[in-house]
C-alpha cells in the first residue's frame, strides 16, 4: 500500500486537488479543490479508491488506515471545536461514495454518524432542539441498519422484508395511531418513543443491537461505502457504462451539516447554467427547512433558486433570491467563481445551516445537445474557454440529438413507468418516429399517399420493401444486424430504423405482432427511439429538435481544426445536395446498385433482371445496351449535383441473385421480354442460387465473369464526366472495383478502363478526363497484400462491413443471432459492424495503409463502410492517417466533429 491513504481538506488544509479523480473519485477531488480555492466547504477527508481496492483483495483494511483516519478525525474536532463521540459538543459526520466516473445513486451513503444515547442528550442541549435531534437519529437508526448492518453484510431479506421497509412501517404505523399523515408532525416525544421502537426491530431482525458507540459506526460505514461497490446494482451499472470493475471508489468523510434546523435552514441542487436550453442563467431547486434527499425524493415540490427561473409549478413558491438575499448572493458569487475556474457548466449541492452556506458537492453538469452547444458557443464568446476546448464541448451524441426529431424525453419516461416500453432492439437509424404498424410495403406507400404515418414491420427486409421503407416514417424489423440492408438504407435517408427486434413475432399474414403476452395489430400506433433501440406502443410526444442557429457558427469552428476530409455515402442527385448541405466534401460511396431500388427504378429493374437471366452473350449486350441511358443518367446527374467534389463510383458489387424476382407478375413479365416460358425463368433464377452469397458471384468477380457489364458501367461513367466538362462543369468521377482479393483482378479490370477510355475520347472529342481507378479493401487478403494492389490503385476505400464480415467470419447479415450474447458475456467488448475493432480488423488496416503507401505515397485512403460515421472509428481513421471517411449524409456533421475532436485531442496529448 502506498504511504498516504487519507486526503484532508478544510479552509486551511488540503491535500487533494481536482485533478486527482483516480485516487480521490469525482466528489472527493472536487471538494478538495472547493476547499483550496477558499469556498465555504464542511471540512473532512476522503480515502482514496487504492484503499477500497485493498480492502477488496484482502477483506481488511491497510494497517495504516486506523491511525491516519484518527489523525484527521481530530483534525476536524480542533477545525470545529467538537468531539466526536463527546457528550457535550459532539461532532456528527456524513460517510460517501464516490468513484471516479459518476455513479448516481448506484453506491452508498450514511449520514449523522456520532449519534448514540450518549451524545444524543449533549445535541439536544447544544442545540435546544429536541425534535431535530431524535429525527436525525431516527434517519441514522434507518440508514446505518439497512446500508452497513444488512446491504453491508450481503443478507439478502424477501420482498417487502428488509429492515429499512420493516422500520418504515412502524413509522407508519405510529402516524396512523396519532392519526397525522407527514412525518414532520411527529413530535420529539413521538419521535423518542419511536428510536425505541426502531433499536428493539433492528435487534429481532438483524440479531444485533444497533451500534451505541460513534467510532463504531464511523468503521461500519466506511466499510459499508467500500462495499457497495461490488453491489448488485453498482455491478449492473457498470457494465452497461463501461466502468471498469477495477477502479473502486473513494469514500468521503465530513462534518455534518444541516438543512433541517428551522426555518433558516435549507438545502438545494443548482447549475451554474441551465442544462437544458444551456441559458446562461443560475438554475435550481431548493427546500427550506430539509435534508438534501428530500429535494430529490420529489416528496415536495421544491421551491425555484430565483425569480427569473420560476415556472409554472413553482410560481407560487418562494425563491432562495427573495427568501434569503443574502445567502442567494454569495451562492451567486460562488456559481461565477467555479464557472471561472472550472471553465465549464456546474452541477452544485449546497445546505444552509442556520443562515449559513456550506458547499457540499459540484461537479461538470450534464446537458442536452442543444444546451452543450449553446454553452459551447457562449463560453467561447465570454472567452472562458478557446476553440479547441469549444469543440470538444459538444459531443458526437450531443450533435445527433440536433439533426433528428426525437421523442419527447418526458413523454419517453412517463411510457416506461405505463409498461409501455414493450421491446428492445439496435439502435440502426437515430431519432424518433411514431405511426401506425404496416406489415407491407405496398401497404405503407398506400398509407403514406393517404397522409397516415406508417411504421413498417418486417421479419427482416429486402430490396423490395424500398419503396415502402422510403414511405415509412420509421422501420422496425425482428431481424438484422447495424449493417443490414434496412439499417444501412435507412440511416442513409437519416430515418429511424430498429432492426434485430428479436423478441417480437411479426406475423405478416395475419397481419399481427406479438410480444410479452400483447398482441399489436395494423394500424395501432406505436413509437419507436432509434437513438436508443426503444419500442414503445401508443403514441408519445415527439420533439423537433430545431436547428439552432449557432449549430453553423459551430462547424465552421470544427472544421477549422480538422484536416481529415469527410464525404458522404450517396447514390441520388437528392442525397448528394443533403450531403453538400451537410458539409460533405465529396462522395465516397456511390453504390451503382441503388439505382435499381426506390422511386423510378422499376424500368432499369427490369433491365438489369433481363441483363441477369440472358444466356447469351447477344441477349446480355441487348439487354445492357438498353439499361445504359438509365445508369448514365444516375451517374451523370449525381456527378453534376456533386460539380467540382470526387465522386466515386463504384462498380456493381451484389450477388446477382438479390435482383432475380419473386412475384409471378413480375416474371412472367420477364418470360414475355426475352420470349422465353415463365418456367425457364424460374429455372435460370434457380441456377444463380448460391449457398453462401456474400461469398459467391459478387463485387468484381461479376466483371471478371462479364466483363461487357464492366464496360458498360465505365462508359456510362467516362462519357457523363467528358459531357459535363464539354458543357464547362468541372466533374472529378473515381472508379472503384468492390470485392477484391488479388491485384490480377485490378489489372484485368483496369484494361477493360483503359479500353473504354479512349473509346469515349475518340467519341466525344474531349483531349482527357480526369479520372481516378482505384478499389474497396474489404477482404483480408486485400489488406495484406496491399503493396501490391497498390500498384495498380490511385485510391484505397475500406469497406469495414464485408471486412469485419470476413476477418471475423460473422455474417453481418446473422449477428441479431449472437451478438446479444456475446456482447452480455463479455466475449466481445462491443459490436464490431458498429464500432470498428482496433485489435483485429484494425491491424488489417493499419497494415494495409503502411503496406499500400510504401508502394505509392501518395495513395488516398478512405472508408466507407459504416464506421466512416462512428464517432470513435473515427477518431481510430484519423489516428492510422486515413485521408477522408464518408458516411451517410446525417453522419457527415457528426463525422466532421469527430475528426475534429481526435486532431484536438491528439495534439494535447
Ligand atoms: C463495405 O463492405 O464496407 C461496403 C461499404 O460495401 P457494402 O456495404 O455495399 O458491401
Ligand atoms: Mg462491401
Amino acid at each position: 500500500m502506498p504511504k498516504k491513504s487519507v486526503y484532508f481538506f478544510s479552509k486551511n488544509q488540503t491535500d487533494g486537488n481536482k485533478d486527482m479523480k483516480n485516487l480521490l473519485g469525482g466528489k472527493g477531488a472536487n471538494l478538495a479543490e472547493m476547499a483550496a480555492i477558499g469556498l465555504p466547504v464542511p471540512p473532512g477527508f476522503t480515502i482514496t479508491t487504492e484503499v477500497c481496492t485493498y480492502f477488496m483483495a484482502n477483506q481488511r483494511f491497510p494497517a495504516t488506515l486506523k491511525k491516519e483516519v484518527g489523525d484527521s478525525i481530530r483534525k476536524v474536532e480542533r477545525i470545529m471545536k467538537l468531539k466526536f463521540g463527546d457528550t457535550n459538543q459532539p461532532l456528527l459526520i456524513s460517510v460517501r461514495s464516490g468513484a471516479r466516473a459518476s455513479m448516481p445513486g448506484m453506491m452508498e451513503t450514511v449520514l449523522n454518524i456520532g449519534l448514540t444515547s450518549k451524545t444524543c442528550q449533549g445535541l439536544i442541549a447544544k442545540t435546544g432542539n429536541p425534535r431535530f435531534v431524535y429525527d436525525a437519529y431516527r434517519r441514522l437508526i434507518q440508514m446505518y441498519s439497512d446500508v452497513v448492518m444488512e446491504k453491508a453484510e450481503g443478507i439478502e431479506p424477501a420482498e417487502g422484508m428488509g429492515v429499512r421497509q420493516q422500520l418504515e412501517r412502524e413509522m407508519e404505523k405510529m402516524k396512523r395511531e396519532r392519526g397525522i399523515h407527514s412525518d414532520t408532525d411527529l413530535s420529539a416525544a413521538d419521535l423518542q418513543q419511536l428510536i425505541g421502537i426502531y433499536q428493539a426491530k433492528v435487534k429481532q431482525v438483524l440479531g444485533r443491537e444497533f451500534p451505541d458507540d460513534a467510532y463504531q459506526q464511523l468503521w461500519g460505514g466506511i466499510a459499508a461505502v467500500f462495499k457497495s461497490w461490488n453491489g448488485r446494482r453498482a455491478i449492473a451499472y457498470r457494465h452497461i457504462e463501461g466502468i471498469p470493475d477495477e477502479w473502486g471508489t473513494a469514500t468521503n468523510v465530513q462534518t455534518m451539516v444541516f438543512g433541517n434546523m428551522g426555518e433558516t435552514s435549507a438545502t438545494g441542487v443548482a447549475f451554474s447554467r441551465n442544462p437544458a436550453t444551456g441559458e446562461n442563467k443560475f438554475y435550481g431547486e431548493w427546500l427550506p427547512n430539509a435534508q438534501g434527499e428530500d429535494v430529490v425524493a420529489g416528496i415536495r415540490t421544491p421551491n425555484p433558486l430565483n425569480e427569473s427561473t420560476k415556472s409554472e409549478q413553482n410560481r407560487h413558491l418562494p425563491s432562495l433570491e427573495k427568501a434569503m438575499p443574502a445567502v442567494y448572493r454569495e451562492l451567486d458569487a460562488i456559481r461565477r467563481k467555479l464557472e471561472r475556474h472550472y471553465r465549464d457548466m456546474q452541477d452544485i449541492e449546497f445546505t444552509i445551516q442556520e443562515g449559513k452556506l456550506w458547499m457540499l458537492q459540484c461537479r461538470v453538469g450534464k446537458r442536452t445537445g442543444t444546451a452543450a452547444l449553446n454553452m459551447a458557443m457562449d463560453m467561447l464568446q465570454e472567452k472562458l474557454i478557446n476553440e479547441q476546448q469549444a469543440v470538444l464541448r459538444v459531443s458526437p451524441a450531443q450533435l445527433d440529438e440536433l439533426l433528428h426529431p426525437i421523442v419527447d424525453p418526458a413523454a419517453e419516461q412517463a411510457a416506461q413507468s405505463t409498461g409501455q416500453l414493450i421491446a428492445k432492439g439496435l439502435p440502426a437509424g437515430p431519432g424518433g418516429a411514431c405511426g401506425q404498424i404496416v406489415f407491407s410495403a405496398a401497404a405503407a406507400v398506400e398509407w403514406s399517399l393517404n397522409h397516415r404515418p406508417v411504421i413498417l414491420v418486417r421479419e427482416e427486409t429486402n430490396p423490395e420493401d424500398v419503396e415502402g421503407m422510403r414511405a415509412a416514417v420509421g422501420i422496425l424489423t425482428a431481424r438484422g444486424g447495424m449493417t443490414s440492408h434496412a439499417a444501412l438504407v435507412a440511416r442513409g435517408w437519416g430515418k429511424c430504423c430498429i432492426v434485430g427486434a428479436g423478441e417480437l413475432q411479426v406475423d405478416a399474414h395475419a397481419r399481427t405482432i406479438t410480444v410479452r403476452g400483447i398482441t399489436l395489430r395494423e394500424g395501432d400506433f406505436i413509437t419507436l427511439n432509434g437513438t436508443r433501440g426503444y419500442i414503445y406502443s401508443g403514441k408519445l410526444a415527439m420533439k423537433d429538435a430545431s436547428e439552432n442557429p449557432l449549430f453553423q457558427g459551430f462547424m465552421k469552428i470544427v472544421d477549422k481544426h480538422r484536416r481529415m476530409g469527410v464525404r458522404a455515402n450517396a447514390d441520388t442527385p437528392e442525397d448528394a445536395a443533403k450531403a453538400r448541405s451537410f458539409g460533405a466534401e465529396g462522395i465516397g460511396l456511390f453504390r451503382t446498385e441503388h439505382m435499381f431500388y426506390g422511386k423510378g427504378s422499376d424500368q432499369p429493374l427490369f433491365l438489369l433482371r433481363r441483363m441477369i437471366l440472358s444466356k447469351t452473350l447477344a441477349e446480355r449486350r441487348q439487354a445492357l445496351n438498353e439499361l445504359y441511358p438509365h445508369v448514365k443518367k444516375a451517374i451523370k446527374d449525381t456527378l453534376e449535383a456533386m460539380e467540382g467534389l470526387p465522386v466515386t463510383i463504384r462498380l456493381l458489387d451484389p450477388p446477382l441473385h438479390e435482383f432475380v424476382p419473386l412475384s409471378e407478375e413480375k416474371q412472367r413479365a420477364l418470360a414475355d421480354s426475352l420470349g422465353i416460358s415463365l418456367d425457364d425463368v424460374r429455372k435460370r433464377g434457380n441456377e444463380l442460387h448460391e449457398s453462401n452469397p456474400m461469398m459467391g458471384h459478387r463485387g468484381v468477380r461479376l466483371g471478371i465473369t462479364y466483363p461487357e457489364v464492366t464496360e458498360m458501367q465505365v462508359r456510362a461513367i467516362l462519357e457523363s464526366a467528358a459531357e459535363l466538362l464539354l458543357a464547362g462543369k468541372s466533374s472529378k468521377p473515381e472508379i472503384m472495383v468492390p470485392v477484391t482479393c488479388d491485384v490480377n483482378e485490378l489489372k484485368n479490370q483496369k484494361q477493360l478502363c483503359l479500353k473504354v477510355y479512349q473509346e469515349v475520347l475518340a467519341k466525344t472529342g474531349v483531349a482527357a478526363i480526369p479520372y481516378l481507378y482505384g478499389t474497396m479493401i474489404e477482404i483480408p487478403r486485400a489488406a495484406l497484400t496491399a503493396d501490391k494492389m497498390a500498384a495498380e490503385s490511385d485510391f484505397f476505400s475500406f469497406g469495414t462491413n464485408d471486412l469485419t464480415q470476413m476477418g471475423y467470419g460473422f455474417s453481418r447479415d446473422d449477428i441479431g443471432g449472437f451478438m446479444k450474447d456475446y456482447l452480455e458475456k463479455k466475449i466481445l467488448p462491443a459490436d464490431p459492424f458498429q464500432t470498428i475493432d482496433r485489435d483485429g480488423i484494425g491491424q488489417l488496416i493499419q497494415i494495409a495503409i503502411e503496406r499500400g503507401r510504401r508502394t505509392k505515397k501518395n495513395l488516398k485512403i478512405g472508408i466507407c463502410g459504416e464506421h466512416g460515421g462512428e464517432p470513435k472509428s473515427v477518431e481510430f481513421c484519423f489516428q492510422v492517417g486515413m485521408t477522408y471517411v464518408s458516411c451517410s449524409p446525417f453522419r457527415v456533421p457528426i463525422a466532421r466533429l469527430a475528426a475534429a475532436q481526435a486532431q484536438i485531442r491528439q495534439k494535447q496529448s
